[in-house]
């Protein structure tokens, strides 16, 4: 039996046992996937016993996505964005990749549109990734955070992006072609991190966050006749370059989009 799972503090609430284990049984495999809860101080121990236990690969969430770089090999897109959340550990040592950037990359290639001006909220471990793939992609990038410090030092990683404090988000989303929420605001809650009034119709409103499945940000984007893609879109996707980096045949797509609720269009 393979044995896939998640470390992290806490998660409880995540969906990746519900996407992996039906993701395994279409294609037949013998294979199981759990959560484990590690405590910050714990993570090497826990990364050593995972890879004697023989655990073939773990998605890595809050606190460790920093941190797991320090145990494993990182690709050039994990060492650049300096986090991953994904570790293949069949081999001698620890495999890490983002593919939180995988899925941002994923979604920018499939909007089919001519790369502008993105605003991304927060500047935590997701904005971080998606910050990355937006510049990969040719985007210019402002960064909006509460805390400015943390925007400064993101955006300093990625010049000419511009940093900003959210206070100042409302006064900037005009300029966004495209805007994404890295925050957890609407996080099982009925709030956005920006107001209806900013959003316009020839914007791509993207939110990070994936429960409940259409937040807040969507719907008053949806209201407008921008374009929307939810959290548990990216989620799917980040998922789907989680099992191709594990299992060497193709991802079974449409039960993974089936098991967290989404449409999926190839
Ligand atoms: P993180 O590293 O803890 O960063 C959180 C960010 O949100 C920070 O910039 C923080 O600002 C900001 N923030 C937190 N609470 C806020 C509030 N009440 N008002 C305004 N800003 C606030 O977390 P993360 O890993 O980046 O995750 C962010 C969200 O994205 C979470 O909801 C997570 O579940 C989601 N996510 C989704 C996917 C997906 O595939 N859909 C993937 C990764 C993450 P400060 O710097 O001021 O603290």
């Amino acid at each position: 039996m393979e044995v896939y799972g998640l470390i992290g503090d806490p998660v409880g609430h995540s969906h990746s046992p519900a996407l992996f284990e039906a993701a395994f049984e279409a294609v037949d495999v013998d294979a199981r996937y759990v959560t484990f809860r590690v405590a910050e101080a714990d993570l090497e121990t826990a990364l050593r016993g995972a890879s004697s236990l023989g655990i073939d690969g773990l998605n890595v969430t809050i606190p460790h996505k920093e941190a797991v770089l320090e145990w494993s090999i990182p690709s050039a897109r994990a060492e650049a964005i300096g986090a991953a959340n994904v570790l293949d550990l069949t081999g001698t040592r620890p495999l890490a990749e983002n593919t939180d950037a995988v899925s941002m990359a994923t979604v920018l290639d499939r909007l089919d549109r001519p790369a502008g001006q993105a605003l991304v909220v927060g500047a935590g471990g997701a904005a971080r990734a998606y910050v990355h793939a937006l510049i990969d992609a040719g985007w210019q990038v402002m960064v909006a955070n509460r805390t400015l410090a943390r925007a400064d030092r993101l955006a300093d990683r990625y010049p000419p992006a511009t940093a900003h404090h959210l206070d100042g988000a409302v006064d900037i989303a005009g300029e966004a072609d495209l805007i994404v929420n890295a925050t957890p605001v609407g996080l099982e809650s009925d709030v956005s991190v920006l107001p209806p009034a900013v959003l316009d119709p020839s914007q791509v409103v993207i939110d990070a966050v994936y429960e409940p499945a259409e937040t807040r940000l969507l719907t008053d984007a949806i209201a407008v006749g921008a374009t929307t893609v939810s959290g548990r879109k990216l989620l799917l996707e980040q998922a789907i370059a989680s099992f191709r980096l594990w299992r060497d045949e193709p991802p079974p797509i449409a039960a993974m989009a089936e098991a967290i609720g989404v449409e999926h269009r190839r």
